[in-house]
């Protein structure tokens, strides 16, 4: 059986056991999650072995991205199974701080992202962004990482990281890769465990949409948004929050006929849960390195 990660708990012994590898001209590969791992996470862990020396996977479930009333409390924690899975990944080290000495109460500082924090996803979760966005520029100086992998599926958040980096010369490689989805089209999410099954089914409304938006893509970002508010307006037990068509880098709405790349993207209610969901308007889905 492969030994399970090293688990280092603070940002000096994660410190300690990357200074040798750093010196020693080996590349860090940084997988930044908040647990509850499922195959979406392993796929960015899989690239981050084939794209780095050194694999981290941080774990830490970001008190500041969870805005009042969201599901902070109730948000999964299985940190035994998560160490499980990632046992024979080739992970080098796990991350997990605690969350009190990592996000200290008497913390001054913000990292925000201006415009592209402002609409999608941060309309319904004001404060989600400055929260993810002041945790990864925090996780990237503790860990030095030279790339960083993020998923797809958090579209909105991959775009704003990437502009981060960019904008703070942070030396950070920002990877993205595609969304993992269960056979019948659910894309894979920490929070699809409180689903009841009739839920689950009416959450395949999502993906089902986005399928349909990629096989009918002529361009038409106009009639694109149409027919997504359309088929999701009115899906059983799914209350939706956006359906847009969008830049993928500036995440500003299309309009009309398009000829460049397209992304559609999603988020609803089904039940208490809110799933968000993402489909690229082109031919395939390619990375975005
Ligand atoms: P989370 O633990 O939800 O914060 O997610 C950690 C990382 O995994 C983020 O970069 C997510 O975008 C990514 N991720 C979550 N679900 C999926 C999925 N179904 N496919 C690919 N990546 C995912």
């Amino acid at each position: 059986m492969a030994d399970a990660p090293a688990v280092a708990r603070t940002s000096a012994a994660v410190r300690a056991a990357l200074d040798g590898p750093l010196r020693a001209g080996r590349s860090i590969g940084l997988v930044p999650t908040m647990g509850a791992l499922h195959e979406g996470h392993l796929s960015l862990v899989r690239a981050a072995r084939a794209g780095t020396d050194v694999v981290v996977v941080s774990i830490f479930v970001n008190p500041l991205q969870f805005g009042p009333g969201e599901d902070l409390d109730a948000y999964p924690r299985t940190f035994d199974a998560d160490l499980a899975a990632l046992t024979g990944e080739g992970v080098d080290l796990v991350f997990a701080p605690e969350a009190t000495a990592y996000t200290p109460a008497d913390a001054r500082t913000t990292v925000h992202v201006v415009g592209l924090t402002d609409g999608l996803e941060a309309a319904s979760r004001p404060t989600h962004f400055d929260g993810v966005t002041t945790i990864v520029t925090k996780l990237f100086s503790t860990v030095r990482p030279h790339r960083a992998y993020f998923g797809e599926k958090d579209f909105q958040q991959q775009a704003v990281i990437r502009r981060m980096a960019r904008d703070l010369d942070l030396g950070v490689e920002v990877i993205t890769r595609p969304v993992v989805r269960d056979p019948d089209g659910l894309a894979l999410s920490s929070r699809n465990t409180y689903l009841s099954p009739d839920e689950r089914r009416d959450a395949l409304a999502l993906s089902a949409a986005l399928a349909a938006a990629q096989r009918g893509w002529a361009g038409d970002a106009d009639a694109t948004r149409a027919d997504l508010l359309g088929t999701l307006g009115s899906a059983p037990g799914v209350r939706l929050d956006y359906a847009e068509v969008i830049d993928p880098e500036t995440l500003e709405p299309l309009e009309g006929v398009h000829d460049g790349p397209a992304q559609a993207v999603v988020a609803a209610h089904v039940g208490d849960t809110r799933l968000i969901d993402t489909a690229p308007l082109q031919p395939a889905s390619t990375d975005r390195a």
